[in-house]
């Protein structure tokens, strides 16, 4: 076929996990009685329901159900109650709304280089974290966990809080335990393209009861509406009046929306790892192409995957690549060669002067991504596959100086 026929007949990767239709009838509910606002009804409501769910789901004390998981990242950071320009250690390859969750928090960011493998690289983590680190925010960028066991082990040393931006890993495994409990804090996304999707929201989870009613109250239950949040009367009573109220709190529709899709979350766990390790073994039989394997401690959850181009290539050459994917029906981005991308931390002007970080840069440039979501078919990632093995033929002759 010639390759624009090929393009007509891709499998379309963008679209969203659809909603359950489980959802409507709650919906309707809520729509004819007007009930949104989560700290309406006395007991029960939609979120408070949510949060109970999820927290049971993860194995935590404590969820709180927010507007979006930038907003459990801001509350998180100040709930450690940091003093104004505190540093805040993050790895160079996130999300710009990471470092963004900093300055709101009125602190400093800090970044630490990311190696070839997408996880943060523990030497210049350990050397930054001398440098007057408050606190640690850990992003597992796309899912890949970085080393939380050395992570933790050179934070406890100093007494420094780790929270975990697990916007994009509910359901991955770290030695068996959920990612986002590891840390003090655990912060987790349902924009639509996370495994759980409600369009917008994001959930923060915690065993701590002062950073949880911390939180809570920050969140926006102004007078007594933390009464509605389960265990944690004395610390409330500690800080009622005494903190602001950022107002991020998440309305009963959305709550509606998530709560069918968490039962789901298993099944799309196993398929979004099938999927990806499927294609991924397809892939690494390329001399140029290497998709970074799951550490030993880890078990992953994907609904994307990233490789790597190995060998010499010139930026030329990766574009190249990139347009022949394209014109295959697959669309793959180069973190760094896509303009504006968010995931480039050169682009993140907003902070002013940016360090050199020649490690994550190298990666950013060579590493190209893709979504994967769950419900792609054998075909479907067969086709891309193919797709992507043609795009590299097509640009590169098989490698004669590969050992
Ligand atoms: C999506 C994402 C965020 C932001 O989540 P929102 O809910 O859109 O605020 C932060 N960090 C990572 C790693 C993400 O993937």
């Amino acid at each position: 076929m010639a390759p624009d026929t090929l393009a007509r007949t891709a499998p379309n990767v963008y679209d969203a996990e659809p909603i359950p239709e489980a959802a409507r009838a709650e919906i309707d509910r809520l729509l004819a009685s007007g009930d949104l606002f989560r700290y309406t009804a006395p007991e029960g409501a939609p979120v408070a329901r949510l949060e109970q769910e999820f927290a049971d789901l993860l194995g935590v004390r404590y969820a709180l159900a927010v507007s979006s998981c930038s907003a459990a990242l801001f509350l998180a950071l100040k709930a450690l109650d940091l003093p104004a320009g505190a540093r805040v250690l993050i790895p160079a390859f996130t999300f710009a709304a990471v470092p963004s969750a900093v300055l709101h928090a009125n602190c400093v960011p800090v970044l630490c280089e990311v190696g070839a493998d997408l996880r943060i690289d523990i030497r210049d983590f350990a050397a930054r974290l001398d440098d007057g680190i408050a606190a640690v925010l850990i992003s597992h960028m796309r899912g890949h966990t970085s080393d939380m066991d050395r992570i933790m082990a050179l934070c406890e040393a100093r007494g420094i809080p780790v929270i975990e931006d697990a916007a994009h890993s509910l359901g991955t495994l770290w030695n068996g335990r959920n990612i986002g409990t590891i840390g003090k804090v655990g912060c987790f996304s349902f924009q639509s393209y996370k495994l759980v999707n409600a369009g917008e929201g994001g959930i923060l989870v915690t065993d701590d009861p002062e950073i949880a009613a911390r939180s809570v109250i920050m969140s926006g239950a102004y007078e007594h509406n933390w009464k509605k949040h389960a265990g944690l009367q004395n610390s409330y009573m500690h800080w009622q009046n005494r903190l602001p109220l950022y107002n991020m709190r998440m309305q009963n529709l959305s709550a509606a929306v998530i709560r069918p899709q968490l039962p789901l979350v298993g099944g799309r766990v196993a398929a979004g790892r099938a999927n990806h390790d499927h294609v991924a073994e397809r892939l690494n039989r390329s001399d140029w192409i290497e998709v970074p394997p799951a550490l030993p401690q880890e078990e992953r959850a994907p609904d994307s995957l990233q490789f790597r181009l190995l060998g010499t290539w010139s930026d030329a050459e990766a574009r190249a690549f990139q347009d022949a994917a394209k014109v295959r029906g697959v669309a793959v981005q180069i973190f760094g060669l896509s303009e504006d991308n968010a995931r480039a931390f050169w682009n993140w002007k907003f902070l002013g002067d940016l360090p050199d970080l020649p490690m994550t840069r190298a990666m950013l440039m060579r590493t190209c991504d893709l979504r994967l979501p769950a419900r792609l078919t054998r075909p479907d990632l067969d086709f891309i596959a193919d797709a992507i093995l043609a795009a590299v033929g097509a640009v590169k002759a098989a490698r004669t100086d590969a050992a």
